[in-house]
């Protein structure tokens, strides 16, 4: 669409985090292609990829990064995380230690977004309605056509919308991470929790959807 409605376009960045081999490649592939790889490579992998969903009669697009392979360095760069108001921190329901560095991710996630923030390029442009509302910046993309909502994250991580996801929920005979644990993590670090099967779908649509929503809940 180019705007010619009038009506505002919505474009969302998220990112998809956790170690190697839990499934975010396969997470995405699913949501934004309907598809799985049982044999996928942790090299190859495409930067973002983008979806659309309809939120009150308007387009909110969800523009969906993945690490590519970068995780199994521990040094996912900071560009990733640059101007991201979603995020799924991704572990494997089968291996507990896949879980155990969930920390270690939220962390990251939290010192490299508050670092990047305060160099975010588009904040000091001005454009249609640019403005701080209850630490939200309205970025106009200057040729009218799309309005960029994102936020002014400048006091805490909480305007992230994060979620935990427990991948390979498919995997339930040699589950190593129980339900209740997975809940009790996303409870005591303030995150929405729902486990998933890229292998069978369950809840991958249901997953994205949510963060996509609550990231609308919080800019709109
Ligand atoms: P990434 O390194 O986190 O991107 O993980 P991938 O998406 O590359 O998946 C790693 C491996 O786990 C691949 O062999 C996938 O086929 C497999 N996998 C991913 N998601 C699931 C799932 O939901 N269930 C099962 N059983 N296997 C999965
Ligand atoms: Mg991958």
């Amino acid at each position: 669409s180019d705007g010619d409605s009038g009506g505002e376009e919505y474009l969302f960045k998220i990112v998809i985090i956790g170690d190697s081999a839990v499934g975010k490649s396969n997470l995405l592939s699913r949501y934004a292609r309907n598809e799985f790889n049982p044999h996928s490579k942790a090299t190859i992998g495409v930067e973002f990829q983008t979806q659309s969903m309809g939120i009150d009669g308007k387009e909110v697009k969800a523009q969906i990064w993945d690490t590519a392979g970068q995780e199994r360095f521990r040094a996912v760069t900071s560009a990733y995380y640059r101007g991201a108001v979603g995020a799924l921190i991704v572990y494997d329901i089968s291996r507990r230690t896949t879980f155990d560095s969930v920390g270690r991710w939220l962390d990251e996630l939290k010192s490299k977004f508050l670092l990047l923030f305060s160099r975010y390029p588009f904040l000091n442009r001005t454009g249609r309605g640019n403005r701080p509302v209850n630490g939200i910046e309205l970025v106009g993309l200057g040729t009218g056509f799309c309005l960029l909502k994102t936020f002014c994250a400048v006091h805490s991580d909480t305007t992230v919308a994060r979620m935990l996801v427990g991948n390979k929920c498919d995997l339930e005979t040699i589950r190593d991470v129980s339900v209740e644990e997975g809940k009790a993590l996303a409870e005591e670090h303030d995150l929405f929790f729902m486990e998933t099967s890229a292998l069978d779908s369950t809840n991958v649509k249901k997953a994205f959807e949510l963060v996509i929503r609550e990231i609308y809940n919080n800019v709109s």
